[in-house]
């Protein structure tokens, strides 16, 4: 066999006589810092450049929130939280993570259906944006500013009357549980009045893992229009009108990155609109995937390479309990391989088509299927890009009682 095509989404990664380099490190010695497989690392250079590159393509008016539910590991979000403007959170568990972490109170937003009592008592006394999903978080919210003596923060969360095209994952238009249905938005508006609620804008989310730029400009115009409709029935002008993000990253082959250009041209225009038609409010994009997806990477030992029938196997100790999104069970319809490699062979030829499978006594514990892999043995380290987002927080890691997973910033 030939030596497989280098996937995009490995190349941010650079590679020494065979060996991945994490932020410099070669990933043996890596996993002895770490002291133990399997382990996910984020690459902080790739953090930073990313943010640099976000920056320089959209305008600097736009305000760029880092949605902490792709990756909590909280020295990431400290991390992140000096270098982005504000901190999205979808939980009380997250909010304080995220103030943990020094991000700024008012520059944190949160949002999420079903927002419990307890939690919007947080929310107000940390002095946090709160995004209000439901007509009954309003009277909970308003009795909490009194009896606290402070002011809740609200941005309404829209549900809106379009749907974003191309999305990998649709949280917006149409029959949601997310936000308020747009229609309804002019008399909760009307309604707001409530003593202590300071409405401070709108909060609009369409939909993740978008790689067609297009259509995510015409959902930023779209929601951007909406929201100037509905500025007309609110008690006070709009001063922070977050239009979401989406921003995808490419994770099989045949995608193409996203092109930012087209997104920091529109937004450009839009920012010109607002200043004349919104004056007060500042434009807000948060992103959680794009932002970290791409600098992070799963790392799992290979215990025994074992041929079934003439099908190899390469068996890990790492596997679903720790990467759901990569076995294909977290929101894929038809199972695609992430991009895996042979973190100590890299640019070895590959022999075979290998699966690589986990520890899980069940079939659905695979990280690659059939994959062209060079030539493995025990103690080779695997490696699982494009890892860096909905990795280790959204996998089950009780699930069959296994050691759960390392993460490390590096
Ligand atoms: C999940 C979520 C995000 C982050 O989405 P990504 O696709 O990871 O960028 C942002 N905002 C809200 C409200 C979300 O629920």
């Amino acid at each position: 066999m030939s030596t497989p095509p280098v996937h995009a989404p490995m190349s941010q990664f650079a590679v020494r006589e065979g060996e991945l380099l994490v932020n410099g490190w070669p990933l043996r010695r890596l996993a002895e810092r770490v002291g133990r497989t399997p382990f996910y690392a984020y690459d902080r250079g790739l953090l930073g450049a990313r943010v640099a590159e976000l920056r320089a393509a959209l305008p600097a008016a736009v305000k760029l929130h880092y949605a902490m539910k792709a990756n909590p590991m909280p020295a990431l979000v400290a991390f992140m939280a000096q270098r982005v403007d504000g901190v999205d959170v979808a939980s009380a568990g997250e909010l304080r993570v995220a103030l943990d972490a020094g991000a700024d109170p008012r520059e944190i937003s949160f949002a999420g259906p079903g927002k419990g009592e307890a939690e919007l008592r947080q929310a107000v006394a940390a002095g946090v944006l709160v995004n209000v999903e439901s007509e009954r978080e309003l009277p909970l919210l308003a009795g909490t500013a009194q009896s606290l003596g402070l002011p809740a923060r609200v941005a309404l969360r829209v549900n809106p009357d379009f749907e974003l095209k191309g999305s990998g994952m649709r949280m917006g238009g149409g029959a949601k549980p997310f936000g308020i249905d747009a229609e309804r938005l002019p008399a909760v508006l009307r309604g707001l009045q409530r003593e202590g609620l300071a409405f401070e804008g709108f909060h609009l989310f369409a939909g993740s893992q978008n790689l067609k730029a297009e259509a995510i400009c015409e959902a930023q115009r779209l929601s951007y229009a909406l929201a100037l409709r509905l500025a007309e029935h609110a008690p006070s002008p709009v001063r922070v009108l977050n239009l979401g993000g989406g921003f995808g990253i490419p994770y099989f082959p045949g995608e193409q990155r996203l092109d930012l250009a087209p997104i920091g041209d529109n937004l450009r225009q839009l920012v010109e609109r607002a200043a004349r038609e919104l004056p007060q409010a500042v434009l807000v994009l948060e992103l959680g995937r794009y932002l970290v997806g791409e600098a992070g990477v799963y790392v799992a030992r290979v215990l025994e390479r074992k041929v079934s029938r003439g099908q190899a196997f390469l068996i890990t100790d790492g596997g679903l309990h720790h990467h759901l999104s990569a076995s294909g069970n977290f929101g894929q319809v038809l199972r695609k391989n992430y991009p895996v490699a042979l973190g100590t062979r890299m640019g070895e030829a590959a022999v075979e088509n290998a699966s690589v499978v986990g520890p899980l006594c069940t079939p659905l514990d695979l990280l690659a299927e059939r994959m062209a892999l060079p030539a493995a043995q025990a103690g080779d380290l695997v490696v699982v890009f494009q890892s860096g987002a909905y990795g280790a927080s959204a996998s089950p890691q009780g699930f069959l009682s296994h050691p759960g997973c390392v993460e490390v910033l590096v």
